[in-house]
């Protein structure tokens, strides 16, 4: 299987796209770490995928660098080694530009953006001291948006911090090349789980939805599932600094 033997952290795996790549990175035989700030959520989501494997759920605020040590901590007690991050958690919030609050805008730039980058290095670190040991390379993927290159005038900080994961993943990509380790991100389009719902309300939103994406439909959390199977996988060793969008064609 494409990740026999392989230990990964995926952000935000309580829910959403989050939940369907842990669930196929334990399909394709990797042990999971499911890090999420809902922990009721990520229990009751890590008793449902002990069906499909080894899976540890730990509570973690993205956003909050004492966390994000505990959670890189309690995945190398439990499993003794990390390969894979997946920097997945993030939030929206709905505002126009002019009456955007401050804190709102650093909220969402904390979670999606700084989140990646606490969660990015201390998995990084990690990574290059095993590569140094004379370990296997490791590999990180990032949850971009379209919204990384299509504005939304209502969803302000979200677009700038899917912008800035896009520049995050190619930094990453040239900082971590010497030591084989690979950094990719997946842009997706609209995909059916909470965040979609919570900015695509009603049937007018959805017609405007589909009407720019022209495979006519919303995506699924395991298609882009599957992207991040194939980044992670070995099948990807010569893909780095790539956002790769999965957006059924999303036109401006
Ligand atoms: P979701 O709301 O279904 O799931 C997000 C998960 O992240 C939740 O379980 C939530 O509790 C968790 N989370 C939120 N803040 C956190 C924090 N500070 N620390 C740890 N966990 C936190 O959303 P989703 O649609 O599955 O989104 C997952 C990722 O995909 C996000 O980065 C999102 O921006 C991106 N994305 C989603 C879509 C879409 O249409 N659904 C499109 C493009 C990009």
């Amino acid at each position: 299987m494409a990740l026999d033997g392989r230990v990964a952290i995926v952000t935000g795996g309580a829910k959403g796209i989050g939940y369907a790549v842990a669930r196929r990175f334990l399909h394709d035989g990797a042990k999971v770490v499911i890090a999420d700030s809902d922990e009721k959520a990520n229990t009751v989501a890590a008793e449902e995928l002990a069906d499909f494997g080894e899976v540890l759920a730990v509570g973690c605020n993205v956003a909050e660098r004492l966390d994000v040590h505990n959670l890189l901590a309690a995945a190398l007690d439990r499993f003794g080694d990390v390969d894979i991050l997946v920097n997945n958690a993030g939030i929206v919030n709905k505002a126009n530009f002019l009456d955007l609050d401050e804190a709102d805008f650093s909220r969402v730039l904390d979670v999606n953006l700084k989140g990646a980058f606490l969660c990015g290095q201390a998995v990084a670190r990690h990574l290059v001291d095993k590569v140094k040991r004379g370990g296997p390379a490791g590999t990180i993927v990032n949850m971009s948006s379209v919204n990384a290159v299509f504005a939304i005038p209502d969803q302000v900080a979200y677009s700038v911090s899917k912008g800035g994961i896009n520049q995050l993943t190619k930094v990453m990509a040239l900082s971590l090349a010497r030591y084989g380790i690979r950094v990719n991100a997946i842009g997706p389009g609209s995909i059916m789980t909470d965040i979609l719902k919570s900015v695509v309300a009603d049937a007018a939103a959805t017609r405007k939805v589909l009407s720019r994406t022209p495979l006519g439909r919303i995506g699924e959390p395991r298609e882009i599932a599957a992207i991040a199977s194939f980044l992670a996988s070995d099948e990807a060793s010569y893909v780095t600094g790539q956002t790769l969008y999965a957006d059924g064609g999303r036109l401006p």
